[in-house]
């Protein structure tokens, strides 16, 4: 390739590195040692000339194109990604997405790292990035149609671009375990108190579950609520927290003095954010008048879109690139925490799918890699009320979210909440193993539109309008009881659900069931014919009364004349509770109960001191933020020896 056009090359990725979520093209491309704060750009421009000198070596082998310009689509997660592709006679010079409908922030990485990719290696076998894999796919198969009317040699497309794994050992002060809320603002604070900070994760992107959460973080006393005159004391919040955690079935193992605490400090860690480039709007109460909850700025309303949380991510990862002290390296999962023989902590090794390893030195480590909801293993050790077979299709939670956390923490013997449960989110239908909140039209509209709930011999289980935590204790004790769970329901007020399911014949009696009458519907089902006409019966005279005297459920919407639907239906969690147990100051302990030096934690991997079963909105980025500023002073006055 021309010198001139090589150096374009390397501006455009610069360029486009800078503007995208993330610099992380699957590791690092250099061996040896460095310290933090060295940027990745130079290895990025490194690997960067060496994949142009593959690519000139791709044409040389026979990649031809009819050269001009093509547009081709294909299937992302939410919409139709559409690509404008331009061809020399030899290369794919330029790939632009021209229209799509993915959701922002959390598709940025792929729509910006996965052309860069392609232009760069002129290959099509790049990897797609792990928390954005649907419109990952969407654009390489979008070029890939592009380069077949292109006339490209397919083939020589397909092949992998071969690369060598190289290992690499960095040094810091702090090494930072997961890059959500938690760990954004571990860093942020330890690179307050002085510290440099590496920070591993183990996705292609930051953000974890983090990114997908609606990003409102209850605040007390905040700034935004003097602002219009929003008067609530702590007191006032632990009331309202007292009444949902007192809702729990299980023995209460939360610290309600921690509660307190992270409330009357809520203030100011929200201003925190605010100090380091995340702006925070609000206050919103949810529709209602209890206003606590506050939002990215970047929204106009609470409600303005998909996944805020993800706008907490991108303000806050902008500020950490912007510091000297800070590095980060992407699709490195850490597995074990280094000690030298006295036991003191040294950092952490992180083994990655090429086979290489990426050691970190470090005197403190925070682990913030999030709970454990993808993982089979660990929900079924810590939530074995949760039917297993759901516990991939059915969490919005990070898939990288496995609990890496506890595995670490327990081989230096910590101690850990046994007894967890998890974060419910909402009901969801089997659409066919799908992990992504509502991937299909049915889920949303069964997740808002129910409104009789029962088990499987159609006994009425549920109050819809109750909080997460009571409808996920319901659901385990149904399931538990009956192995079912159904949302029954008629046209009224349910036109459109129905409409959806005729329209795209979803009537299969495995998952979405029809008939006429109700005995022939408990009869499909497996119900009990007797008690769910009794149920019905009764359902309709409390929503016609305007009370629910049993379950009180405030939105009453009667079952009609038939036909009637029966949709089976799931839970879907978006997290889980309990995970390490911690200090005041957000280090590990022991199973003796004493502090594991240099260890310190944050975020969902330490929420069982906060919730028992009944997850408080809010207060899970609450957490985040709270708990990852104390742990990261902490670790950087430990690492720093003050
Ligand atoms: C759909 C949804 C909506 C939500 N809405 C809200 C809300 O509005 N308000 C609220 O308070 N809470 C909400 N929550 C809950 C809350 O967002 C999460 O509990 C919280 O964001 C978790 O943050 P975290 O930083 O602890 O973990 P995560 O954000 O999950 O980050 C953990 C990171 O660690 C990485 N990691 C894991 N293992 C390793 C390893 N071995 N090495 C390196 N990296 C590793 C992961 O890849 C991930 O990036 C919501 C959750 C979801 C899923």
């Amino acid at each position: 390739m021309r010198r001139g056009m090589k150096r374009e090359v390397r501006r455009i990725t610069a360029l486009l590195l800078s503007l995208i979520l993330i610099l992380s093209l699957t590791g690092c491309s250099q061996g040896g040692t460095e310290t933090a704060g060295e940027t990745q750009a130079a290895q990025t421009e490194a690997q960067t000339d060496a994949a142009t000198e593959e690519a000139t070596q791709g044409a040389a082998d026979g990649q031809h194109f009819t050269a001009g310009t093509y547009t081709a689509e294909a299937e992302g997660i939410r919409s139709t990604v559409k690509v404008e592709v331009t061809f020399s006679d030899t290369e794919i010079t330029d790939i632009q997405i021209v229209e799509h409908g993915e959701t922002r922030n959390i598709a940025d990485a792929a729509l910006g790292q996965i052309p860069q990719e392609i232009l760069d290696t002129q290959s099509l076998a790049v990897d797609v990035v792990s928390s954005a894999t649907f419109t990952s796919r969407a654009v390489i198969n979008a070029v890939t149609d592009a380069c077949e009317q292109a006339g490209g040699n397919m083939d020589l497309l397909k092949e992998a671009v071969a690369e060598t794994p190289q290992d690499e050992e960095v040094t810091a002060d702090v090494v930072v375990v997961g890059m959500g809320l938690a760990g954004v603002t571990a860093s942020m604070s330890a690179l307050d108190e002085g510290a440099t900070v590496v920070a591993v994760e183990k996705a292609g992107a930051a953000g974890g579950s983090s990114k997908y959460s609606g990003g409102f973080i209850t605040g007390v006393g905040t700034a935004q609520q003097q602002a219009v005159g929003y008067d609530l004391d702590v007191d006032g919040y632990m009331e309202y927290f007292e009444s949902c955690t007192n809702q729990s079935v299980k023995t209460d193992e939360t610290d309600h003095e921690a509660v307190r605490a992270m409330i009357e400090r809520s203030a100011s860690d929200i201003q925190f954010l605010e100090d380091h480039g995340v702006g925070i709007a609000g206050p919103d109460g949810f529709g209602g008048d209890f206003l606590v909850w506050h939002y990215p700025a970047t929204r106009t309303s609470a409600f303005d879109g998909e996944a805020g949380g993800a706008d907490h991510i991108v303000a806050g990862m902008d500020w950490l690139e912007s510091q000297d002290g800070f590095s980060i390296y992407y699709n490195s999962p850490a597995v074990e925490i280094l000690t030298d023989e006295a036991g003191n902590i040294t950092g952490v090794l992180c083994e990655r799918e090429d086979g290489s390893t990426l050691t970190v030195n470090a005197k403190a480590v925070v682990l913030s890699c999030g709970g454990w909801a993808a993982s089979q293993e660990m929900m079924a050790r810590f939530c074995p009320d949760f039917p297993s077979e759901w516990v991939i299709p059915y969490t919005t939670a990070a898939m990288t979210d496995t609990g890496d956390g506890i595995t670490m923490a327990e081989a230096l013997g910590a101690d850990v909440y046994e007894d967890g449960w998890w974060m419910d989110l909402a009901i969801g239908v089997d659409v066919g193993g799908y992990s992504t909140y509502f991937p299909d039209t049915l889920n949303g509209l069964i997740n808002y539109a129910n409104y009789f709930v029962v088990d499987g011999e159609g006994t009425r289980i549920l109050n819809v309008n109750a909080l997460y935590g009571p409808r996920s204790i319901a659901f385990a004790d149904a399931m538990e009881r009956t192995g079912e769970i159904f949302s029954i329901f008629t046209a009224e007020g349910f036109e459109n659900g129905i409409q959806f399911i005729e329209d795209n014949d979803r009537v299969d009696n495995v998952n979405v069931y029809k008939a006429d009458t109700l005995e022939e519907l408990a009869e499909i089902t497996g119900m009990d014919a007797e008690n769910l006409v009794a149920q019905v019966e009764r359902y309709n005279e409390m929503c016609a009364n305007g009370v629910d005297e049993d379950l009180g459920q405030t939105t009453l919407i009667p079952i009609g004349d038939g036909p009637y639907y029966a949709v089976s239906i799931k839970t879907i969690t978006m997290g889980t509770i309990g995970g390490l147990k911690t200090n005041d100051d957000n280090q590990v302990l022991s199973t003796e109960g004493t502090p594991i030096e240099g260890l310190y934690a944050a975020g969902e991997l330490i929420n069982g001191k906060y919730f028992n079963q009944v997850y408080v909105s809010g207060d899970a980025q609450l957490l985040c933020t709270d708990s990852g500023i104390i742990a990261g002073a902490g670790a950087a006055a430990y690492a720093l020896g003050e």
